[in-house]
């Protein structure tokens, strides 16, 4: 039996370790690492079914130029003669790389050295701008060093957590659970901080649906609540901290708990009780994740934060710390390398004595002096010619950016862009010159560090498909044909790993925590046996921290006014994430099962918007803002408040003719991180209204497009299945069906019409649509697809047994619909999730569901148990 090899999720940032065991020569079954500290063997459902997504469908295989097939040597050559040629006539700042969290910490630490050491310019930044780098500037304000105080043991240690602008169920399930487990061990209280009542808010003893934007308010409220009830860690500030003069008469101030609660919109009483609770329990951890990160204001919503812990002496001291989680794999070790315009390198700004440091160390011929243009500047720059080439690694800029339609065509408009990515066909490779076949999760080879800066191998278990490379590799090759191959002369992560290491004890007399000095000549067999270990203990647990004078600083904030809605745009857009989805879904999005969850883009709208524009759920809407428009579907929610709405990030070009949420948020950014403030756009909403809608499944996963206004593709057992709405007659998609024996049933009164091709009793296809009737269920029919002796009778869409519809689906490991569970809790009278599970099987293996059940539970007890009766 092949031994399992330890590696780590290729999704977000809680770091969960995988037991990975090939199966086949592109096969897997994944299992959580029991030894691993993040997750110590759970996993969540994306974790889980990575397994279905290691195929090789959409990879890009060899090297591209155009549309044209090369070889690595041409390719390497075209790239660099450019990069050169450009550098030569334009200037350094003439090029930029735009890279990514997904990126290995080697992968990064080559590319950061290319561009900053040896090009000559700090234009290069990270998909990890748009996702925590107001963190990463609030740490500098008030600790010296971008240095998260907290780890996941401390969530196991506090009494209480406070989650900010967080959907942890969703976003970070692996840590949810740890909470959970904590509340169910200690009792550990639970308070929720968003303008959403998500399924975080389930588990949680409060919940405080604040305004959006008001964060700021909300913690400095906090902070003269403290003031006031004597909770201030007088002697901690007094050795450890330095407040700039006036701050205290600012907190002082109009921050009394009813002006708080007005600028907040949330109950004076229900505010009382949470800064109560706060300043009674010493042990508290706060936990901040999007939400707060992804605003305009966004560092001085975390300064707000750390400010609290800070003054109140809760940090560096076990199950107290305020704590940014982030979104993406390795979005740590980016940081840790520069993989920011705004740093240098290992931890270092672009101060002179830096500077020089780093280009001692690097034997650099250029080093960059000062931070280079942030993701949104560097895309401006590319629209407004400044930046004449472009290499993308690793990241669908074309939608994940905000206005993604201007960066669309800036990408299209520049002169040279470059894209090494594993996926052949992304939104943002269609405007590429040249694409670079990258190696992917499961043949990487380097390590990641996670939110609590714990460091881990990521190992290969599979051979590189097609021609394939690492992308350290490919940097590396460039580097050398632009004539830096001694510097660049690495030969495995092992060995950029070492010089990293290196680099972060270079003349570190202590100034800086991050010091990996123990790994700088680490050999070859101990990094590829490394177990997990975090780095820097634990922070400023001697009070000490890394500024001139050792002393940790408040920061003053001030609330800004919030933006008025207006007639024209009435509405808040907020976007983020999906459970079962991550980023543009080029890799979930090949796992049928967690495409069940959600196969389409909902714009989620409170019942009195919705009444107001006439909408109701599952009617097709525009939302516009002044940068674009997109379709999504509706979806009524109480869990909006009112004037908001929110959409998800995750569809692009490539799988829908909608619900592209890049193209709706402004390109506004918060001044000291220039993080884009995704969280709240002025929008409104439209009606679309339609002739017929419908749905097509056809067997394989060869993407077509269908002809009318809406359609959204997933993949699905077998097949692939796609919504579809529109105008004029259905009858056009037909053509897209497959060649074979056709049952047809057409009722003219309800407007519908049932197609279904069936090649050697298999079912090839099938197109149902109605004018003005209900669609069957999908499950069925999906099913089907892989049955044999398949006939005619498909058409009725449901089996002999008459099985009922399952409604959406909640628990995506046993496939357990929502239909399904209410009926079980009303016949069976099951009260607790875990009785749930016991007869359905549903939350019992990746957990992900287990918020949704109790959602379902708090909902509709009364109802249900009344109709049982
Ligand atoms: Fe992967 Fe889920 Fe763990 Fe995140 S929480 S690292 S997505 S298994």
């Amino acid at each position: 039996m092949t031994q399992a090899i330890r590696t780590t999720c290729a999704y977000c940032g809680v770091g969960c370790g995988i037991a990975a065991t090939p199966t086949g020569a592109r096969s897997v079954e994944i299992r959580g690492d029991e030894a691993h500290p993040a997750n110590g063997g759970r996993l969540c459902s994306k974790g889980t079914h990575l397994g279905e997504t290691v195929g090789l469908t959409g990879r890009l295989l060899h090297p591209m130029i155009g549309t044209r097939r090369t070889g690595w040597d041409e390719a390497l050559g075209l790239v660099a003669s450019r990069f050169r040629e450009t550098i030569d006539r334009h200037g350094p700042d003439s090029v930029a790389f735009y890279v990514s969290g997904q990126l290995m910490t080697e992968d990064y630490y080559v590319a950061n050295k290319l561009m900053k050491g040896f090009i000559g310019s700090a234009n290069i930044d990270t998909n990890s701008r748009l996702c925590m780098s107001s963190a990463v500037a609030g740490h500098n304000r008030a600790f010296g060093e971008d240095v998260v105080p907290a780890t996941y043991g401390d969530l196991e240690e506090a009494d209480l957590i406070v989650l900010v602008g967080s959907n942890t169920a969703w976003c970070h399930p692996i840590v949810y659970q740890r909470i959970q487990a904590a509340r169910a061990a200690r009792g550990t209280k639970l308070v929720v901080i968003d303008p959403r009542r998500t399924e975080t808010c389930e588990g949680a003893d409060m919940h405080l649906a604040i305004k959006p934007g008001t964060d700021v308010a909300l913690m400095n409220g906090l902070l003269a609540w403290c003031h006031a009830t004597c909770t201030i860690d007088r002697t901690f500030l007094r050795d450890h901290v330095s407040a700039p003069d006036g701050f205290w008469d600012h907190i002082l101030t109009g921050h009394d708990v009813r002006t708080i609660a007005a600028v907040c919109d949330v109950a004076p009483a229900l505010l009382e009780q949470f800064y109560t609770l706060f300043a009674g329990t010493p042990r508290t951890v706060t936990m901040f994740s999007q939400g707060i990160n992804q605003s305009i204001r966004g560092t001085d919503q975390v300064n707000a934060i750390i400010n609290v812990h800070l003054a109140t002496g809760r940090i560096g001291k076990p199950g107290a710390a305020p704590f940014s989680i982030t979104g993406q794999p390795n979005a740590m070790g980016g940081r840790e390398v520069g993989g920011l315009a705004s740093t240098l390198a290992a931890h270092m700004d672009f101060a002179p004595d830096n500077v020089a440091r780093v280009g001692r160390f690097w034997a650099a011929p250029a080093m960059a002096t000062e931070p280079g243009l942030k993701a949104v500047d560097m895309f401006r720059a590319v629209e407004d010619g400044r930046i004449k080439a472009l290499w993308v690694m690793a990241t669908n800029p074309a939608v994940s950016m905000p206005d993604a339609g201007a960066v669309r065509a800036a990408l299209a408009a520049c002169p040279f862009v470059v894209v090494s990515d594993i996926i052949a066909d992304t939104d943002t490779g269609l405007h590429a010159h040249v694409r670079l076949p990258a190696a992917g999760w499961g043949e990487k080879d380097g390590t990641v560090t996670n939110s609590d800066r714990t460091v881990s191998r990521q190992r290969p278990f599979l051979a590189l498909p097609g021609e394939a490379m690492p992308d350290w590799w490919i940097v590396k090759e460039i580097a050398a044909r632009m004539g830096w191959g001694p510097a660049f002369a690495f030969d495995g992560p092992a060995d950029i790993w070492r010089e990293h290491a290196r680099l972060t004890a270079y003349q570190n007399d202590g100034a800086r925590l991050l010091d990996l000095r123990a790994h700088a000549a680490i050999g070859n067999e101990a990094y590829d046996a490394m177990a997990p270990f975090s780095w820097g203990g634990t922070p400023f647990a001697d009070g000490r921290f890394p500024t001139p004078d050792g002393r940790a600083r408040l920061v003053p904030t001030h609330q800004m006014a919030l933006e008025p809605q207006t007639r024209d745009w009435p509405l808040t857009l907020n976007t983020g994430r999906y459970r079962d989805q991550w980023h543009t879904m080029t890799r979930t999005g090949l796992a049928p099962k967690l495409a069940r969850h959600r196969e389409e883009p909902l714009v989620d709208i409170h019942p009195r918007d919705a009444e107001a524009l006439n909408l109701s759920d599952r009617d097709l809407a525009r939302v516009r803002t002044p940068q674009g428009d997109t379709m999504f579907r509706v979806s009524v929610s109480e869990g909006q408040r009112v004037g908001e709405i929110f959409t998800p990030i995750h569809w692009t070009d490539q799988v829908s003719s909608g619900g592209r949420t890049g193209l709706l948020p402004r390109p506004l950014v918060d001044p000291h991180s220039g993080q884009p403030g995704f969280k709240s756009t002025p929008a409104r909403v439209e009606k679309v209204e339609t002739e017929w809608r419908g749905f097509l499944i056809l067997r394989g996963q060869e993407p077509v497009r269908p002809p009318c206004l809406w359609s959204t593709r997933v993949a699905v057992p077998g097949g692939t299945l796609y919504e579809v709405a529109g105008n004029g007659d259905p009858a056009r998609l037909e053509a897209l069906l497959p060649q074979g024996e056709r049952a047809e049933a057409v009722d003219a009164s309800r407007g519908t019409r049932r197609v279904a091709i069936i090649r050697d009793g298999r079912l090839s296809g099938v197109l149902f649509v109605t004018r003005s009737g209900q669609l069957p269920a999908r499950d069925w029919l999906i099913a089907q697809l892989e049955a044999e002796g398949v006939g005619g009778a498909v058409l009725a869409a449901r089996g002999p047994g008459n099985q009922p519809d399952k409604g959406a689906i909640i628990c995506v490991c046993f496939d357990v619909g929502l239909n399904q569970i209410v009926a079980a809790v009303r016949d069976q009278r099951l009260v607790d999730v875990a009785a749930i599970g016991k007869a359905l099987g549903a939350g019992t293996n990746c957990g992900s569901c287990r918020p949704a059940l109790a959602n379902i539970l708090a909902q509709t007890p009364q109802e249900i148990l009344h109709a049982a009766e």
